[in-house]
């Protein structure tokens, strides 16, 4: 299949340019595109044929559920029944915005689109060329990130092409998304609020609405524990895992450098293709040749923004042996920890 790739300036939304997308949607085919957080790789998800050729599409697993993108707020009701109220105050303060919401799910959701749960996440976008798309679609579009499965989720168009071109219809390249991180999933089928994927909003952001909050135990585990599965199905898989081999190096400051400079050498030593991702604060301390600066740690979103798209190039580099500091501190913390842990198979040196 061939992949057409449109480009669409931000600057200047024009509704005539997304009508050929939207004609690939209506008849049940795949179109990628941007969203604040990463790139989505959508289909109608009212149309269970559209569904599978997503996880198709993507080698995803077929029980792990996709996210559904809206572009009212009140469409909820169409796609979810016993919504309680709190749904419609977090809508009210982050929506549109990064935060997906799990419902019960209504009839008219295919269990293609929901891995087979009653239940169906729902998300209202910022993104204009993600929002003008819904809306000039007609549909409401099931998208989960647009990478192969098990690769990290993609922040720029170029990310999609590596992945998926020729297994799709369309990629609209809209440039580099905002975030850069996948949206933070609140679960509100249950008794208690519950967050299954740590993300941009975060616990704190949520505790300002509504009190009792919790994280799923299973997304903040600093090691991976058999006896907890995670509650979002789609995080109990291996992911984000570049090809070379990720250390986490955690501890006072000046001991992880001193550390990481200590590997690095051994592994330089042994002609290793040897990598370090850092902050900027630390970046000129390192003595090894390959250094991935994420940003400076007092601007954790740039942080969580080129994270991906570092774990990308350590592989079109070539890098076997990567030593990372750990980010700790941050206001998203949780988040940014919660994908560089399972990029490194949650392999940690404490120092
Ligand atoms: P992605 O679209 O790649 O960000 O993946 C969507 C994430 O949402 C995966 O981790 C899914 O497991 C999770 N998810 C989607 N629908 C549900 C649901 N109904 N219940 C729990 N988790 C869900
Ligand atoms: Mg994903």
């Amino acid at each position: 299949m061939e992949t057409k790739i449109i480009r669409i300036d931000r600057d200047n939304i024009k509704k005539e340019d997304f009508k050929e997308a939207g004609e690939i949607l209506r008849k049940g085919g795949l179109v990628a595109f941007p969203t604040e957080t990463v790139y989505g790789l959508g289909g109608n998800g009212l149309d269970p044929e559209a569904s599978k050729k997503i996880y198709a599409a993507k080698g995803r697993p077929s029980d792990n559920p996709l996210i559904v993108h809206i572009a009212d707020t009140k469409d909820i009701e169409k796609l979810a029944v016993q919504i309680p109220e709190l749904a419609w105050k977090l809508a009210d303060r982050f929506w549109p915005g990064p935060m997906t919401m799990i419902l019960k799910k209504a009839d008219t959701v295919p269990k293609a689109t929901t891995g087979g749960l009653d239940t169906v996440a729902i998300r209202l976008p910022s993104d204009e060329i993600a929002r003008t798309l819904i809306r000039e679609s007609g549909c409401f579009i099931a998208a989960p990130s647009a990478n192969s499965s098990g690769r990290p989720s993609p922040t720029r168009a170029e990310h999609v092409i590596e992945d998926l071109s020729g297994k799709i219809d369309m990629i609209i390249d809209g440039g580099a998304c905002e975030i850069g991180l996948e949206s933070s999933i609140i679960d509100l089928s249950g008794e208690k609020p519950l967050i299954l994927r740590p993300g941009f909003i975060t616990r704190e952001d949520f505790e300002a609405v509504v009190s009792g909050v919790e994280y799923d135990r299973a997304v903040i585990a600093k090691t991976p524990d058999k006896n907890i599965v995670a509650k979002a199905p789609g995080m109990k898989y291996k992911h984000y895992a570049p090809k070379g081999n990720i250390t986490i190096v955690e501890g006072e400051n000046d001991r992880v450098v001193e550390r990481i400079n200590l590997e690095t050498e051994s592994c330089e030593a042994k002609g290793i293709p040897t990598a370090v991702i850092c902050s900027d604060e630390n970046k000129n301390r390192y003595k090894c040749k390959k250094i991935y600066d994420l940003g400076s740690r007092k601007h954790d979103e740039d942080i969580a923004a080129a994270l991906f798209d570092v774990l990308r190039r350590l592989d079109s580099d070539g890098i076997s042996v990567i030593f990372a500091e750990s980010f700790d501190e941050l206001r998203l913390s949780q988040a940014i920890m919660n994908r560089l842990r399972k990029a490194a198979g949650y392999n940690t040196i404490r120092v």
